[in-house]
């Protein structure tokens, strides 16, 4: 492993340079080995020396800490500097494969970026973000993933006193749709290039290869985040904030706050204890996302053409492609999800079960999971929905689909591959912040290990896969920020 730190070496006017702030009483909490050894860091053997290097108290050599410049459009307003406010990246490393990641601390300490924030974490958020990025990185969705939490043994204040934590997290860059915006609303069109040229270079290569390079960048992104929305509906994933600055242009999934997933399927679900209007709600998140691409348009144009008119023409091209795009890939993951090749007709079977779900409230993972057997097991789907005579009627026409597309031997194996036995579920993560707040990290532990593998049955764990007792249900969520 060596640290390269290209982002380091663009202007200064691209971030701050700054270290972490040392903490009173590092701790770890939990390193994750095998992140570790793909970035083939060479790391302390004791917990106390992984420890200082995971609350920065120590640095890893070559790491050349900076916190990054970026804007961003909050719940639709536009905030002209945002930034790490509370994160360092460390630089970015490259193992003998050639593979790049980006190292950054969140929870690290305060930077310019700051405002009237701590520049801390609490442990609950550290926890949340650390158990559901791994678990989306096992669902197969493109995420940020965590390398390590430790424990700061200083108390950050929010509405009460909580213990303060670090998580260590590894992306194909931070580089997000506000840290364009950034250079565009201060008509820094050098830097706007360099940002530009940044990204192709890290994150989409081929973009270089053509003739408008910047154009294929704007639609590589576009591509990539169209994907990456059809893989959050297809498994119930609701991010909650998904501002300009919480979008990634590498097309991986970042900042995971306030996010839930769907225990029962409805659509409109908002968990959100600050998404009052419903901005951010499951069924909004493409069109949100072509409205934070839109965004990232109006940024590239002056690099699009020197003809405005041209290049918002071009730029336009490309975002009218993203809703179809989009719905191509959600076709092709629900239609996974049912056993079914990606026509029209197996397509709209999907969404007539899905219609059933909502009315029934069905557990979204579960009834899915249950369909992956019903062809040899109906009786676990069908007891997941109020309305029998129809469900046994979809389930007919479903068979008869099964027959004619002559998928009756292979839907089994493709659903129990598109449809996890396990999530996130948020009454779990709930019930794993608490006890860690308390100073036992065992339900962590257990539910990090449990989503792990997420469509293995691992029926000595099956109460992961239980949804919440009435009593246990969590419909508000937080940023804890
Ligand atoms: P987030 O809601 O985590 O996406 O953060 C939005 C902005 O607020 C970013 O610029 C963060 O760096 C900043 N921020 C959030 N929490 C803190 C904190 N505790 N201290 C300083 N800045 C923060
Ligand atoms: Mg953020």
């Amino acid at each position: 492993m060596r640290f390269i730190n290209t982002y380091a070496h663009l202007p200064e006017s691209f971030f701050e340079r700054i270290n972490p702030e040392p903490v009173a009483a590092p701790a770890l909490i939990r390193l994750n080995r095998d992140l570790a050894a793909r970035l083939e860091l060479d790391l302390p053997e004791d917990r106390t020396g992984l420890a200082e290097i995971f609350t920065g108290n120590r640095l890893l050599p070559g790491s050349k800490p900076i916190a990054q410049a970026y804007a961003g459009h909050q719940f639709g307003q536009f905030v002209p500097q945002l930034g790490d406010g509370r994160a360092h990246l460390l630089g970015e490393v490259e193992n003998g494969a050639g593979e790049r990641f980006d190292i950054q601390y969140k929870g690290s300490g305060r930077t310019r970026f700051s405002r009237g924030g701590d520049g801390r974490a609490p442990l609950g958020p550290v926890i949340r973000e650390y158990v559901v990025s791994e678990a989306m990185h096992a669902l197969g969705v493109p995420t940020t993933r965590a390398l390590a939490m430790a424990s700061t043994g200083q108390p950050v204040f929010r509405e009460e006193e909580l213990p303060g934590a670090v998580i260590t997290r590894v992306a194909s860059g931070f580089v997000r749709v506000g840290t364009f915006e950034y250079f565009a609303a201060r008509r820094m069109e050098d830097e706007l290039r360099l940002l530009a040229d940044h990204v192709i270079e890290r994150n989409h290569p081929a973009a270089r290869e053509s003739a408008t390079p910047y154009l294929a960048l704007f639609k590589a992104v576009c591509a990539a985040q169209a994907e990456l929305v059809a893989r959050w509906l297809c498994l119930g994933f609701v991010h909650g904030v998904m501002n300009t600055d919480n979008t990634a242009v590498s097309g991986q999934t970042i900042d995971y706050g306030p996010c839930a997933f769907l225990d029962h399927y409805d659509p409109a679900m908002v968990f959100s204890s600050i998404d009052h209007m419903g901005r951010y709600a499951f069924n909004q998140q493409p069109t949100i996302m072509a409205w934070n691409l839109a965004c990232l348009g109006g940024c590239l144009l002056p690099l699009l053409d020197p003809d405005e008119t041209k290049a918002r023409e071009a730029g336009e091209a490309v975002l009218e492609g993203f809703i179809p795009s989009f719905t191509e890939h959600y076709r092709q993951g629900l239609c996974r999800k049912i056993g079914l090749p990606a026509d029209d007709e197996s397509f709209s079977l999907a969404r007539s079960l899905l219609d059933l779900m909502r009315r029934s409230r069905t557990d979204f993972t579960n009834g899915f999971r249950a369909l992956s057997d019903a062809q040899t097991a109906p009786a676990p789907f069908t007891a997941m929905f109020a309305t029998a005579e129809e469900i046994a009627t979809w389930l007919h026409d479903w068979h008869d689909r099964l027959d004619r597309t002559g998928s009756v031997d292979t839907a089994r194996e493709t659903m129990r591959t598109a449809n996890p036995a396990y999530i996130p579920r948020n009454h779990r993560i709930e019930e794993a912040i608490r006890a860690a707040t308390a100073g036992d990290f065992g339900p962590t532990d257990r539910l990090i290990e449990v989503l792990a593998h997420p469509f293995e049955d691992q029926p000595e764990k099956a109460e992961f896969a239980h949804p919440p007792r009435p009593e246990e249900r969590v419909t508000r969520t937080f940023c804890g920020t």
